[in-house]
């Protein structure tokens, strides 16, 4: 039998939790579905000195605050991929299949987040996993005392680097641009750190490797045209983000590059369907702004629903 909650929450970042205990402390039953670890991207966060409350906290500790205040309303989690949402109109009812099994619900909040951004140059893919990585929590400790390179120049390449330059023997941060996009105090900080390197109008053109491990990556220097070969073992790629929104692709809530658009009360276009957090289309994209989104929809869910139950008359 297709088991129906009030509201359905696809995703467990930090946007997702906030709005399980929003909706479940309104007495809704939530279903909060993942396909992964509740957390999203604060578990490949190593340090988090800008969430309110918390000095410094790791995006893993975070994760579990949030985790426990999440289900103490009675909000259920369980793992799934989404692959399929769709509304029924004659119904009202929202219908969402995973990989593992089909629910319903009468409100649907969408809580999928961001993911990296490749590259997209010759040697990043075969390389995944044996030298590139874009997670440096994760994959850091590969590479102690080693020198590694760092692409990218916003918050999370530059934030990332000075993590990583505490673990490693040297990091090459690796920019197209003359300046960093990055917050100043991660700019201050990476140009403090004495073992970051930073080469201003390079790209990278080639990761090279003998095929089990990454060994060089060949860069350019984008004003002057010249080639050079550099020798490193890591390549670690912060190139920005991309929506995670596949699943509403043909409901006509995305803009062009497929961030969805809400208002300022999280609602989509769709009829009991809400957005929040990285997956938005907005400007600043943390875990800050993640939960205040969370806190938005889950109320705004139970409203939803209070007016949905008004209209069937009960
Ligand atoms: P996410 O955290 O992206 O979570 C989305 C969840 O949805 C994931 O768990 C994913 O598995 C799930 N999901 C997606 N699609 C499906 C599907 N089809 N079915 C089921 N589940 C699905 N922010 C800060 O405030 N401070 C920092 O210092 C900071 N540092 C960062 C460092 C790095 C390296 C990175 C990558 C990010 C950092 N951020 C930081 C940003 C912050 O982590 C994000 O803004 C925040 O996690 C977004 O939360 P979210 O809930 O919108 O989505």
């Amino acid at each position: 039998m297709v088991k129906h909650y009030d509201t359905i929450i696809i995703g467990a970042g930090p946007g997702g939790m906030a709005a399980a205990t929003y909706a479940s402390r309104a007495n809704l039953s939530v279903l909060m579905l993942d396909r992964g670890i509740y957390g999203g991207q604060m578990n490949n966060t190593a340090d988090i000195e800008n969430y309110p409350g918390f000095d410094a906290v790791t995006g893993m500790d975070l994760a579990e605050h949030m985790y426990a205040s999440s289900m103490q309303f009675g909000a259920e989690y369980v793992f799934g991929t989404v692959q399929q949402l769709h509304r029924s109109s004659e119904q009202q009812v929202w219908h969402i299949q995973t990989d593992m099994a089909s629910y319903t619900a009468d409100s649907v909040i969408m809580a999928t987040g961001a993911a990296y951004k490749k590259l997209g140059v010759a040697g990043e893919e075969p390389y995944a996993g044996r030298g590139v990585s874009y997670c440096a929590v994760c994959d850091g400790a590969f590479f102690k005392n080693q020198p590694v390179v760092v692409i990218g120049g916003g918050d999370s390449a530059v934030e990332e680097a000075v993590y990583l330059a505490g673990i490693v023997d040297h990091v090459t941060i690796v920019h197209r641009g003359g300046s960093f996009t990055a917050q100043q105090i991660l700019q201050q900080r990476a140009f403090a750190t004495q073992n970051i390197e930073i080469k201003w109008y390079t790209e990278v053109q080639e990761i090279m490797g003998d095929h089990k491990q990454v060994q060089q990556v060949r860069l350019v220097q984008n004003q002057t045209g010249v080639e050079t070969l550099f020798e490193t073992k890591g390549v670690f790629i912060y190139v920005g983000m991309l929506p995670v929104s596949d699943i509403v692709a043909d409901l006509g809530v995305t803009d062009d590059y497929g961030w969805i658009v809400t208002d300022a009360e999280m609602a989509t276009a769709q009829p009991g369907l809400f957005a929040l957090g990285d997956v938005r289309q907005k400007h600043l994209r943390q875990v800050a702004t993640a939960v205040g989104d969370g806190a938005i929809a889950g109320q705004n869910a139970y409203r939803y629903n209070e007016m949905l139950k008004m209209q069937r008359g009960g």
